[in-house]
Formats: C-alpha cells, structure tokens, sequence
C-alpha cells in the first residue's frame, strides 16, 4: 500500500493515541470496579455486622425485660420491654435495607422468629391480664427455643457477612494482580507497537532520502549511471521521478558538453594554427617579398593568433577543471627543474624588459607528489604575470622553501601591485587588468583562476599578498 508521508505520520500517531487512550479506559474502568466492591464493603458488609451486632444487643435487654415483668408484674418493666421491641423491629427493617438476598434470608427467619416470641409473650401477657393459669414452663421452653433460633440466626449472619467481607476483599487483591498484570501487557504491547511504527515510519523515510544521498553525490562526481526506483512513499517517489529526469538532462549535457571540448580543440585550435603558421610564413617571406607595412599587418595577425591560441587552451583548460574532468597524474616529483623551466621559458620576454629574475630555491627541497605538467602550468601564469606586469628594469623573485611539512612556493614582483579590495577577485576567472590600473596589458583572465584549480586539486591553497604600489607576492603551499 503506497501510503503518502502524511498518512503514515497520521496513522501512526493516531495508533498511538488510541493505544494510551485504550490503557487509559481500561486503569479507569478497574477503578471504578474497585471502588465499587470497598463501597459495598464499608457501605453493606460491615454495617450487617454492626446491626447484627445491635439486634443482639436489644434482643438480650427484651428478654431481660420481659423477665423481669413476669416476676414482678410491674408494667414499666413491661414498657421497657415494649420499647427494645420496637428497637428491635426497626433495626431489622434497617439491617434489611442494606442486606443482600442471602443476608436477607437470615433477617426473614429473624423476624419470623421474633414475631413467634412476641405472640407466645403476648399470650403471657394476656393470662397474667385475666389472671389465669397457663403453663409457665412450657412458654418458657418455647421462647428459649425461639430465642436460640434468633441468636443462631444472627450468629450464622454474622458469620455469612464476614465471609461475604473476606470473599470481596480477596477478590479485591486478585483483581488487583490481574489488573496490574493486564496493564503491565497492554503498556508492553503499546511500547512495542510504538517502537516498531516509529521504526517503520523513520525507515520510510530515511531509506529513500539515503538512496537519493547517494545518488546525488554519484552525480557530484559525474556518475549519471543508473536511476532512482523509489515507489513509496508517493511524495519521495515523485521527487525521485523529477531526480531522474534532472540527472538524465545532466547526463545530455554532459554528453554536449564532452563533444564540444573536442570539437572545440578541433575547430578552433586547428584553424588557428594554420592563420599563425600561415602569418609566420608570409612573414618569412615564402610568399614573395613583403612591404613594411603589410609586415606590420602580418605581425598583428601572428600575435593576435597566437593569443587567441592560448584563450582557446585555457578556457578548455578551465572549463575540464571546472567540469572536473582534468585528468591528473601525480607522481614523485622535484620542484626545482620545474621552476627551472618555467623561468628559462620566459627568458625572453625577461631579456626583452631588461627584468631581474632571482631565484631563491632551498636545496633541500623534498620530492613532492604532482602532476609535472599541471604544476609547470602554475608556474608559468605566476611566473609570466609577474614579467608581464613588472616594469621595465623591475625584479621578479621566485623562492621555494620547506616550511611545517609543506612546499611554500612564492613569486614575488616589483610591478604596481593589487589594490588591497581586488585582492580576492584576482583568482576569479575573467578578472583581468581592470585593477591594473593604468597598466592594461593584455590577458585572458584566465590564468590565475587555473592556478588556484591546479594548486587545490593538489591539496595546496594560493594566495596573494600584495599592496597597490608595492609589487605583487603570490604564493602557494603544497603538501610534502
Ligand atoms: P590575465 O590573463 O589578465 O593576466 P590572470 O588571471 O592571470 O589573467 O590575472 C588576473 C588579473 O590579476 C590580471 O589581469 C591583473 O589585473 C591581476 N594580476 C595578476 N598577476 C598580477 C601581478 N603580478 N601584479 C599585478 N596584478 C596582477
């Protein structure tokens, strides 16, 4: 069942909620249950035995009573008598209200019984009134036995209520455990489903966000192989859908992207090459002698060729590292033969501004893991951007030293320096000669956008130092 992230959140606590709700009901309804059974403990029980008790009592001081009236004749005693009767009758019907079928059984054949000694008194009373004889002993045989009848009753009440008290009270202690044990399973059952619903709505969740995690840092590294199969929940799925369709454009333009650096580094550079060649040609004089000023044109043409060259290889250049599709091949390397070449390579344009180069190369330089190729293609924007944008007669100082564990190389100028809220822009591409203020000398703004690509795809970082005025200090470190 393909449930959206709403309804499972919905359903799960709703789950829960019914769960706390159901243990709820469940505590408040045992409650309730033994609440009812101390009530009619206190209320029922042990108010019998307190009027089984008074019954008792009264029934004693009646007998007393009635005695001591058929000995003295004397009718307060008789009065007296009257009145324990009558209490008598009343605690009866009391005790009756509050009794239980049983207990009432017992009450009946109380009141039966009273009701017998009551008549054979009253025809005592009535013999004694004619004053007649009667059978003395006889009466009083038969109210001892009602009487014993009456206490028995009482007795076995008693006797029914304090069982009746325990029998409640046990199962007050059972009901108790059981309802302990219940509450203790259901409360068991409810962490165990919470947990599990927790689990499963967390997993629904997390496990398509962790496929399209790894997906999405597949595509960061320029794999676009292979799609997303998310079906559920739908929200996710419609979201891996448009995943999808997002990495099979990436992998279109990806695809554009490759076919155009090739056919870029074709149709560009093959052309070109050919108007440069052509120009050096002409200029050689290979096809007939050439006038001063078509010279001039021819040189303009070579230069201007030339330059273009080098914006078409380093804009393919960036544009590989920026696509992360350079290619780097790091081997054990010495620096100094690097810097060499680099240094020897702008001979001479050096020669040509009559500019200083030193170098200050340690001897103890370490073998450092790089690409030659890539390294020498640092040095050479560093090492030509200073000659470039040094001034005639200037110095260009290029150190290399080992410093806590890196390769600290620096190429140091004396040329107009960088005002100081240009600094960070330089090695952005396309940031070229405007802070150079008067001195607009002809760039891509390319260059130093590759060296900080090149030094960070080394594990190094590049810097400049530098103040308008001052000259220029860029550096760079690289892990030895
Ligand atoms: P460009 O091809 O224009 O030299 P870069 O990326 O190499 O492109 O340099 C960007 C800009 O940084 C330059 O145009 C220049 O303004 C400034 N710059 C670079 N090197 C120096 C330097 N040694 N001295 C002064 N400014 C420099």
């Amino acid at each position: 069942m393909k449930l959206t992230l709403f309804a499972r959140l919905f359903l799960g606590y709703l789950g829960i909620f019914v769960l706390i709700l159901g243990v709820s009901v469940y505590a408040v309804i045992e409650l309730q249950r033994f609440n009812n059974i101390t009530r009619s403990v206190l209320e029922s029980d042990t108010r019998v035995l307190e009027y089984e008790k008074k019954l008792t009592d009264v029934l004693l001081s009646e007998i007393r009573y009635e005695r001591r009236f058929l000995i003295t004749k004397d009718d307060a005693l008789y009065d007296q008598f009257l009145l324990f009767k009558s209490d008598f009758e009343l605690f009866l019907d009391e005790a009756m209200a509050l009794a239980d079928a049983r207990a009432g059984g017992f009450l009946t054949r109380v009141r039966d019984s009273h009701q017998r000694y009551q008549d054979l008194v009253d025809e005592e009373v009535k013999y004694l009134k004619a004053r007649e004889d009667y059978p003395h002993e006889h009466y009083k045989q038969e109210k001892d036995k009602v009487a014993d009848r009456i206490t028995g009753e009482l007795e076995a009440l008693a006797g029914y209520s304090q069982r009746n008290t325990y029998g409640k009270i046990q199962k007050l202690a059972e009901a108790g455990s059981n309802a302990g044990r219940v509450a203790l399973l259901i409360t068991g059952g409810a962490l165990v489903f919470v947990i599990a619903i927790s689990f499963f709505i967390t997993r629904s969740i997390t496990r398509p966000v962790s496929l399209l995690k790894r997906k999405t840092r597949e595509i960061a590294q320029g794999d676009f192989e292979g799609e997303l199969n998310i079906a559920s929940p739908p929200e996710l799925g419609e979201l891996a859908g448009a995943f999808n369709s997002m990495s099979r454009k990436l992998r279109d333009l990806d695809k554009m992207k490759s076919e155009f650096f090739s056919s870029m580094s074709h149709e560009l550079r093959t052309p070109l090459t050919s108007i440069k060649e052509g120009a050096g040609l002409l200029l050689d004089g290979v096809g007939g002698t050439v006038t001063d000023k078509q010279r001039k044109l021819l040189t303009i043409l070579a230069e201007e060729s030339e330059r273009l060259i080098g914006l078409v290889n380093s804009l393919l250049d960036l544009s590989k590292m920026e696509g992360g599709m350079m290619v780097y091949n790091f081997e054990p390397t010495s620096l100094a033969p690097l810097i060499d070449r680099a240094m020897t390579e702008i001979a001479p344009l050096v020669e040509a501004k009559r500019i200083r180069v030193e170098p200050k190369i340690d001897k103890e330089l370490p073998i450092v893991k790089v690409d030659g190729e890539k390294l020498l293609q640092a040095l050479r924007n560093l090492i030509g951007n200073a000659v470039k944008f040094t001034p005639d007669g200037g110095t260009v100082t290029v150190s290399a030293r080992q410093k806590d564990g890196v390769v600290e190389v620096s190429v140091a100028d004396t040329g107009p320096g960088i005002p100081a809220e240009n600094l960070a822009a330089v090695f952005d591409k396309f940031q070229q000669a405007a802070f150079a203020g008067s001195y607009r000398i002809k760039g891509t703004g390319l260059g130093l956008a590759i060296v900080k690509h090149i030094v960070t795809s080394h594990g190094g970082k590049v810097w400049v130092e530098s103040q308008a005025g001052e000259g220029s200090t860029f550096i760079f470190l690289l892990p030895a």
